[in-house]
């Protein structure tokens, strides 16, 4: 029967190999193991998986497909319901969301879905001849959206496939939000994989503008008044890092870990060929527990640190995807779980020196359903440190919201809108981080297909 066969492992470059480098840790399913794993699907009548996919991706249909080796079938099946498929299949948190579902995993290993979505993508990138896209006939409508991140991307391509003129924004030089900014290249290749998606949203007849800073190049008033837009979606994210408010954070060596990542990813600053700084002593401290916080110490371990975790609350809480936890220990990160900062140490310079802790217990839950730490009387102590980097989450910038009338936002900065996109402000429509804060790829680019289906309404009924 299928579901006696295990589940297939994933290669990966060995620990102590990819610790040192910043290739891609896993090399992925070939064709043999991507077709061993589909077969492994029951096909459920009722899957659970899909109910759990926040864009709702026909898995069992895809997999069908997969396991016969019909895999420009499966493609097709995919990209009904996703336009980002090798970026998911990479960065999706599975385990809790359609392989958490998965029937299987009831009794032994769910099927290995992002695995296969990864396989199906990829073979697509690799196969452009056979995926001409269709291009309707223009219906003369204009959408300006804000932003290329997956958000952005994905209201684009819905948009642009049912015949409007879609022009994208995006204040960086490189397209694609923080697949491009954020996560690391070890984990999501930027030419091989996020650079071939970008060009298949460009296929599709939607144009993108780097270097553009709606609110200051531009504002959303200018888009729609003198632009002629007949309407707007605003898929900004949330880029503005946030910090503990404690002594010693304005220090030379504290660093958010937006700006580190964004030196090490868009700038290369791991890269000798190019000139961008980066600093990380020789010992680095990364304050949290999400995955930003993988990827800060992850990448600072690559640039040669001894990197350490602070993070206040326990293991079983930790926002970070399992996977990227497991990588991170596997190539030697150290976890200081239930510990808080209380203070960053500096030395009679201005630098670094070492960070303050104190030890956490667990007390009742809090709002958020997860045990609240509390700090145990007494027991600080000092890590020594050259570096610090701040991964605590991060908020909307507020420039859109500063120069928009009528776009109201709530306590938290996020712009307020409806479960379809719907704003305050009649015409401009939003999604994705700017609106939920910082959450994740799959529900961003759920946001971005809800608003492009809102959009066409809205401009139909106009
Ligand atoms: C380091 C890191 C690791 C992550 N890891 C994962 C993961 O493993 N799995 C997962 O699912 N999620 C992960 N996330 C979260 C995920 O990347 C985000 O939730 C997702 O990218 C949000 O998409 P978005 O389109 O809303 O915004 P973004 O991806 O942030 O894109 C917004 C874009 O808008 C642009 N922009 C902002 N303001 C303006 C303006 N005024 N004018 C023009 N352009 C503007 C920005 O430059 C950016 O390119 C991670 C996030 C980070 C930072
Ligand atoms: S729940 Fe698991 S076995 Fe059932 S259709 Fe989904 S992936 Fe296949």
């Amino acid at each position: 029967m299928a579901n006696k066969i295990p589940r297939t492992p994933v290669r990966e470059q060995a620990p102590e190999v990819r610790a040192a480098n910043f290739e891609e840790v896993c090399f992925g399913y070939n064709r043999e193991e991507a077709l061993l794993e589909a077969s492994r699907c029951l096909n459920c009548p009722r899957p659970r998986c899909v109910e759990k996919c926040p864009v709702h991706v026909n898995i069992p249909g895809f997999i069908s497909k997969l396991a016969k080796g019909e895999i420009k079938e499966a493609a097709d099946i995919i990209a009904l319901d996703s336009s980002l498929p090798s970026v998911c299949g990479r960065v999706c948190p599975q385990e809790s969301q359609c392989e958490g579902a998965c029937v299987l995993g009831i009794k032994s290993e769910p099927v290995a879905i992002g695995k296969l979505e990864r396989f199906v993508g990829d073979w697509r990138i690799e196969h452009p001849e056979l995926f001409t896209p269709q291009h309707p006939a223009p219906n003369g409508k204009k959408v300006a959206i804000v932003g290329s991140g997956p958000a952005g991307l994905a209201c684009a391509s819905d948009l642009a496939k049912e015949g409007y003129e879609v022009k994208i924004f995006e204040a960086l030089h490189k397209t694609g939000g923080v697949l491009v900014y954020g996560i690391p290249e070890f984990r999501l290749p930027k030419e091989k994989i996020v650079a071939k998606e970008v060009e298949a949203v460009s296929k599709l007849g939607v144009e993108i503008e780097n270097d553009v800073i709606i609110g200051r190049t531009m504002t959303i008033d200018q888009l729609m008044d003198e632009e002629g837009y007949d309407a707007v979606f605003i898929g900004s994210g949330a880029g503005l890092p946030r910090f503990m408010g404690i002594e010693g954070e304005n220090l030379n060596g504290v660093f958010s870990a937006n700006e580190f990542l964004t030196r090490a990813n868009l700038m290369h600053a791991y890269d000798d060929s190019y000139d961008t700084p980066i600093y990380t002593g020789k010992r680095v401290v990364v304050v949290g527990g999400g995955n930003v916080a993988m990827d800060a110490v992850r990448t600072a371990k690559r640039l040669g640190a001894d990197a350490y975790i602070v993070y206040r609350r326990s293991e079983a809480e930790l926002p970070a995807r399992v996977e990227e936890v497991h990588h991170a220990k596997e190539e030697g990160v150290v976890f200081n779980m239930l510990t808080n900062p209380v203070r960053i140490l500096g030395d009679e310079k201005g630098w670094v020196k070492g960070i303050e802790c104190v030890r956490m217990e667990l007390g009742e839950p809090d709002e958020s359903g997860r045990r609240s730490p509390v700090a145990v009387e007494g027991s600080e102590f000092v890590i020594d440190t050259d570096v610090v980097i701040m991964a605590l989450g991060t908020s909307p910038n507020p420039l859109i919201r500063d120069t928009t009338d009528g776009l109201d936002t709530n306590r938290r900065g996020c712009i307020v809108a409806d479960e379809e996109g719907h704003t305050t402000r009649p015409g401009v429509f939003a999604g994705g981080d700017a609106v939920t804060g910082a959450a994740t790829v799959i529900l961003a680019m759920g946001a971005g297909r809800k608003a492009a289906k809102a959009i066409s309404e809205y401009l139909s009924e106009k």
